[in-house]
Parts: C-alpha cells; sequence; structure tokens
C-alpha cells in the first residue's frame, strides 16, 4: 500500500523497466533495426548563441514535416530543427505504421459539422498520405496501400461498424462490410465475426520514413540539431529557447512534442501521455503464412475499446500492438518495456492465430502517444503569443495527421491563409484533463477495469 496505506502502490508505481533517463538512444523496435537507424549518425547539437527565423522544437512527422513545408514557404530564412535525442525517436519512429486518412478526428468533426465538412476534413488528412508518397518515391520506407480491416470481436460491435459504413457513404466514401465468412476469406481467424473493409489505408516502416524526412529537411536547407533536448521555451520577440547546450533567439517556434510537450511544462493539463507497446514475430515461413491466409496484406484492428492491432512487414513478420495503453504517474514518458502489456499482446495474437503457436518475437517496444480527451487533435498558437505555434494530440493514429498539421503550421508560421488553415481542428480548445493524483486514479482504474474486469477480454 501507498500514500498513508489507503491507495495501493500500482496506482502511483511507474514502469519498473523503464530507464531513468528520458532518452536511452536505444529502442529494441524493429523499425529501428531494419532502417538501420543506429548506423545512421546522430547529428550535432547546435551550441552556444544562436539565432534563427524558425525554431521547431522536436523532431518526430510532425516538426519535420513543419521544417520541410516551411523551408519551401520561406525560402532563404533560418529555420533550425531541435530534437532531444534523433529525428524519429518518439512516437514517429516507434508506431504500428498504419497511415490511415482521417484519422484522428474525423468522428468528431462529422458529429460537430455534418458530412461535408467532415468529407473535407477527410481530404484534407489524405494530402498528408500523398506527400508520405512523395516522400517514398525518394526514400523508399515500404509504403503499400492495402486498405485496413476493422474486425469485430464480438456481434456487440456489428451495429456500430454497420453505422460508422452508413457514415463513410453519407460522406461519398466507399466501405464495405464483412460478414463473417467474408472476414474468414480475408484471414484464416475464427477470431472476428464480422468487419469493414476500407479502402486507401496504407502500411509503412515508420522508422524508415523518419530517416527519409530527415534526409529530405537537409537537403532543403533545414539546420537539424539533434541531442538538443529544450530545457525551456519563453515567448516574446524574440522566442528564447534553451537547450543542453545552446540559447536560441528565434523570430518563431513551434512546438512539435505531442505526448513529451508536458515534460517541459505545456499542455499539462490538456495532454495525456499514454503509452503504447509494439512486437515483432520472426519472418514466417511459408507454411505459416498459408496458414493465416491474409493475401490483402492489410492493417488490421479489431473493435475492442483496447484493440490490438496487427500488419505484415516487407519480410513476412507480423508486427502488432495495442492491447493495453498504461499511464505513468505524471504523465512521464515510457521507453521501456512494459512487461504485462507486453505478455498481453502476444497472447492476444495467438487468440487471433492459434495456428501461430511456437512462434518466435524478436523484438518488442513502447511508446508514448498524446491523446487529448476527446481524442481530437489541435494546432495552432500558444495562449496570447503571437510567436508560438503547436500541433499536439494526435493520439494513436498521427502518422498521416501530422504530415497535414506540417503543412498547416507552415502556414500559420508563414503568415498564409487558406482552406487548410481554417480546419476545425485548427485553434481548437482542448478539453480539460484534471490534475494528478485524480488524474492517476481515473486513468488507471479505467485501464484495471478494461483489462481486469473482462471489459477488453483477449479471448
Ligand atoms: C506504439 C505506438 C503505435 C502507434 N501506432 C500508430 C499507427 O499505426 N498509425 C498512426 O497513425 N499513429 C500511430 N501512433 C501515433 C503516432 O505515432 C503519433 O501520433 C505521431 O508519431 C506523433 O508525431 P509527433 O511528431 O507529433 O510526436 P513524436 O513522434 O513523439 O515526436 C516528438 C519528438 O520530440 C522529441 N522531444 C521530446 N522532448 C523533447 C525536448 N524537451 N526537446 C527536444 N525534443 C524533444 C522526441 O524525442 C520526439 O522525437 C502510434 C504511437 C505509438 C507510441
Amino acid at each position: 500500500m501507498f500514500a498513508g496505506g489507503v491507495l495501493p502502490r500500482w496506482l502511483f508505481s511507474n514502469d519498473p523497466d523503464r530507464p531513468p533517463a528520458l532518452y536511452e538512444f536505444y529502442v529494441d523496435s524493429f523499425w529501428m533495426d531494419s532502417a538501420g537507424a543506429w548506423q545512421e549518425p546522430v547529428r550535432p547539437p547546435l551550441r552556444g548563441s544562436q539565432k534563427a527565423d524558425v525554431a521547431i522544437v522536436g523532431g518526430g512527422f510532425c516538426g519535420m514535416a513543419t521544417a520541410y513545408h516551411l523551408a519551401s514557404l520561406l525560402p532563404g530564412k533560418r529555420i533550425v530543427l531541435l530534437e532531444g535525442a534523433r529525428c524519429g525517436y518518439g512516437a514517429s519512429g516507434r508506431n504500428g505504421g498504419f497511415a490511415d486518412p482521417g484519422m484522428p478526428g474525423l468522428g468528431w468533426v462529422y458529429d460537430e459539422f455534418g458530412p461535408e465538412v467532415a468529407r473535407a476534413y477527410w481530404d484534407a488528412t489524405a494530402l498528408g498520405l500523398t506527400q508520405i508518397h512523395a516522400f517514398a518515391s525518394e526514400y523508399d520506407c515500404d509504403l503499400e496501400v492495402n486498405g485496413s480491416l476493422e474486425l469485430a470481436t464480438d456481434e456487440a460491435h456489428l451495429d456500430d461498424l454497420v453505422a460508422q459504413q452508413r457514415r463513410y457513404q453519407s460522406m461519398g466514401l466507399g466501405a464495405e462490410l464483412l460478414d463473417r465468412a467474408a472476414v474468414r476469406r480475408a484471414i484464416a481467424s475464427e477470431r472476428f465475426v464480422g468487419g469493414l473493409r476500407i479502402p486507401g489505408h496504407a502500411i509503412l516502416n515508420p522508422a524508415k520514413l523518419a530517416l527519409g524526412m530527415r534526409r529530405a529537411i537537409e537537403s532543403v536547407g533545414v539546420v537539424v540539431s539533434e541531442r538538443s533536448k529544450v530545457l525551456a521555451i519563453e515567448p516574446g520577440h524574440p522566442v528564447r529557447i534553451r537547450t543542453e547546450y545552446a540559447d536560441v533567439e528565434a523570430a518563431k517556434a513551434v512546438i512539435a512534442l505531442n505526448g513529451y510537450a508536458p515534460q517541459i511544462g505545456l499542455f499539462e493539463q490538456r495532454i495525456l501521455p499514454l503509452t503504447n507497446y509494439v512486437c515483432a514475430t520472426e519472418p514466417l515461413s511459408a507454411k505459416q503464412r498459408e496458414a493465416i491466409g491474409w493475401n490483402g496484406r492489410e492493417g488490421i484492428a479489431d473493435t475492442r475499446t483496447e484493440f490490438m492491432y496487427l500488419r505484415p512487414t516487407r519480410d513476412g513478420r507480423i508486427v502488432f500492438g495495442g492491447e493495453s495503453a498504461p499511464y505513468f504517474y505524471g504523465g512521464s514518458p515510457a521507453t521501456g518495456v512494459y512487461r504485462p502489456s507486453i505478455e498481453r499482446l502476444q497472447k492476444s495474437l495467438l487468440v487471433t492465430f492459434p495456428q501461430l503457436e511456437g512462434v518466435g518475437f524478436t523484438h518488442a517496444w513502447g511508446g508514448t502517444m498524446g491523446f487529448t480527451r476527446d481524442f481530437v487533435p489541435s494546432i495552432g498558437r500558444l495562449g496570447d503569443a503571437d510567436d508560438v505555434f503547436y500541433g499536439v494530440g494526435f493520439c494513436g493514429e498521427g502518422v498521416v495527421m501530422t504530415q497535414l498539421a506540417g503543412m498547416i503550421l507552415a502556414r500559420l508560421v508563414a503568415g498564409e491563409e487558406d482552406s487548410l488553415t481554417r480546419l476545425p481542428i485548427v485553434g481548437r480548445q482542448m478539453p480539460w484533463l484534471g490534475p494528478e493524483p485524480l488524474r492517476s486514479l481515473v486513468v488507471r482504474l479505467t485501464e484495471w477495469a478494461l483489462v481486469t474486469l473482462g471489459v477488453n477480454p483477449v479471448r
């Protein structure tokens, strides 16, 4: 027991395997391995007094996409990207690699503004995937557009899939309902009772995309400063940014820290850093591949609250994640491997494909996502500051959305306005989360109920 013997310790204890530092510089991620990320030199940090026209804080997809578009909107300006570890070190280089237009926020836009605005929102996010295609044509990132399957583990979830399909239809987008037999034709699993096939969704290797984007922004003149953990940002004219090694004065700044933002005192009451875990199998044998079907190589997610997602890799593995989303006390980002989550996840894969019993797991890793209470991101200006901008709250679905966020942020910084800067997520107030320790109590009790009470069963 803890806190005077009243509250249980698990409510407050953090991931015991998490290294003490914010960055341990090695993530046992299959993506990082397969991209050869650890052979790629880390860029040296800026040191001493520095000046920039624009300083971007955070070298994930959002920060790099912003830098890329700014370089063409503001040619000749000094754009500096300050990344605490190395570009792609955060969620961007560790995620499941699902690149799904529309996510996150489509449901909220639909409910608040109706199908026409929702369709415009979907089209805007699709520009993000178009941009990924452009990067992929120069820097291979194993991009495959195979559509996705959302699969129901329970008859009770089927109504929701029908409602989703109607929404897609009302936006003029196709989505196909699958009955049990149709799902069975798509993959050889008895776990699912129905599904929805959504065209246009893609899968990719996110670490390769991150490395490619780093090359792309360097090729257009962006100064990439890695190992440059930002300690403080002071809005003003100029904006002053202090890193471990440098003091940077910038005319404008962009905060692209997503789930890490609360670590430097930003959005502590709006952004909930949740952790998600991912595993990779060894490459499947021809016999195993045949046994699971899955010839369409779609990205798959199920319909439970804490769902599992799985997708094939180019070299014949399955990368799969989800099943839990633990919150560590104080919003601490998790970079280690939390055994209970990994074990649950591996069990879930074998529930989906019992025919893979005995398959080896080669990699397991975790990453930090930035959730808002309503699962909708926000892009805008920081408080009253007219020269500090931010893009956060991409939840578990930021691969495509951060590309769009970069386009929007670049326009905001350059003072340009168009249909993208008028999207409903721009300037949106994120709902309040509530303080610690109340927050831990609510989030962890919810997680406990999902995992332990059988609300989110692995069967
Ligand atoms: C395990 C996992 C699976 C996911 N799966 C998917 C998926 O399949 N599809 C999908 O669309 N989305 C997925 N997501 C979500 C998606 O990865 C994120 O929404 C997206 O990558 C966010 O990008 P970002 O650039 O905003 O943040 P990040 O990628 O987190 O980038 C923030 C960067 O800031 C750096 N940083 C932190 N603190 C500081 C500091 N003080 N100073 C300087 N730099 C700092 C970090 O090192 C990091 O590189 C997943 C996320 C996780 C964790």
